[in-house]
């Protein structure tokens, strides 16, 4: 093979990463490198979830593969052995200086590295450490790092990830374990919860609380895993089902949603057409529903139906509840006016603020909201009271056309 080089290199392992969603760091333990010591810093909460372009532009995270290079043979991927992609490996030392040159160039924040497999699952995990550990030890480098783990390497392996890496994430991939089996047969559902299981035990036990002999942080900033839509006949219910799992029992920090986009030369038993976007954008939504708003998922859709695409979760929910509503917003509980459609959690807040000053009026909460006139059917404050119009034969007519914003 002709050797590529670094450019080439990274425009194709920064292509070949761009399929991966689940990068945001939100919730990395701050780090920084004041008073001359280590390279780079990490703010705690701060979103990053960005990516380096072949085209220069300076983002946030640089994203890249260690290599697209792959034994496994995922049909829904396009990196599997027998794809004909252009191939690229990078060593460890190549992103090691990519990383600390485009750090130092004040491009990027951190590092996101995920990798297809080489040899094997355990060669590949180590030198993905290798990287993580050069970069904080040789370079001292206290930017963000978000390793892919590999649920099939040596548990040793994982827990060394996790222990130079911010945040670690393993791909659950798709919503069914036979549509797994069936697509991706070297991968094992039972293997992939195995790990997520022992990731969750490892940030547990370092973030424990007055224990004395409390082991080194583990990804303190959390996993998090990637769902594929659209790719099997998993209706929105069963995705969201597996996602209250593992928000559940994994305490994923997040589940993202990456909608199947159709690969060259893909077998017949992948859909020819990608689902359509708005399809991935409901689910962020009720997947907001559930981690922010106190919605089980059986609330939000049922096992086997399909989020509508037209109106978001919520409102659909409240258009299915009306008589949960009108809601006083002047007496109602913090858990009731989050299930208001179009009023989000810090609107909810600020309204929670006024209150203990005045009773609330049409006025502040056209103040605090985006849009009141989506709201009106579903509220009464101080000054209005929608009369006949929460209960209209039309209302979602009335109210869907104005709904542009999430909540
Ligand atoms: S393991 Fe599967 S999904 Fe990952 S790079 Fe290889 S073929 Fe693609």
């Amino acid at each position: 093979m002709a050797t590529l080089d670094l450019k080439r290199k990274l425009a194709i392992l920064s292509d070949a990463a761009k399929y991966d969603a689940s990068c945001a760091s939100s919730g990395g333990a701050k780090r920084d490198s004041r008073g001359g010591k280590g390279v780079g810093s990490v703010d705690g909460g701060m979103g990053i979830c960005h990516a380096y372009a072949p085209d220069g532009r300076c983002i946030s995270l640089l994203k890249i593969l260690l290599t697209n290079f792959c034994v496994y043979d995922c049909a829904y991927c396009v990196n599997r052995v027998s794809s004909n992609t252009p191939r690229a490996r990078f060593s460890v030392e190549e992103v090691c200086d990519l990383t600390i040159g485009f750090y130092k160039r004040n491009y990027i924040e951190g590092l996101f590295l995920s990798s297809g497999i080489i040899r094997s699952a355990d060669y590949t995990m180590e030198e993905m450490v290798r990287v993580a550990r050069t970069l904080r030890e040789v370079h001292d480098f206290r930017g963000y790092i978000h390793l892919k783990l590999i649920p099939e390497a040596a548990p040793a392996l994982v827990n060394q990830a996790g222990l130079y890496a911010d945040r670690v994430s393993i791909n659950i991939e798709l919503p069914r374990d036979e549509s797994l089996a069936e697509l991706a047969p070297e991968k094992n559902a039972g293997g992939i919860r195995k790990s997520m299981g022992a990731v969750r035990l490892g940030i547990d036990a370092g973030s424990e609380k007055g224990r004395k002999a409390r082991p080194a942080k583990f990804a303190p900033a959390g996993q998090s895993t990637q769902m594929i839509v659209g790719a099997d006949a998993a209706s929105d219910g069963e995705i969201l089902r597996r996602s209250e799992t593992l928000y559940g029992a994994y305490q994923m920090r997040r589940v993202y949603y990456s909608a199947f986009s159709p690969i060259p030369d893909a077998t017949a038993r992948l859909p020819l057409a990608r689902p359509p976007l708005l399809r991935e954008h409901r689910l962020y939504q009720a997947d907001w529903l559930m981690r922010f708003y106190g919605f089980a998922r059986a609330e939000i859709v049922g096992e086997a139906e399909d989020l509508e695409l037209d109106i978001d979760p919520k409102l659909a929910w409240a258009l299915r509840h009306r008589g949960d509503f009108p809601l006083d917003l002047n007496i109602a509980e913090r858990e009731q006016m989050l299930r208001v459609p179009g009023l989000g959690v810090r609107s909810v807040d600020r309204m929670l603020e006024v209150r203990r000053f005045k009773r609330l009026v049409l006025e502040d909460v056209r103040r605090l909201t985006r849009g009141i006139e989506k709201l009106k059917p579903f509220i009464v404050v101080a000054d209005w009271t929608p009369g006949g119009l929460t209960d209209r034969a039309d209302l979602r007519e009335h109210v869907a056309p104005r709904q542009l914003d999430l909540f």
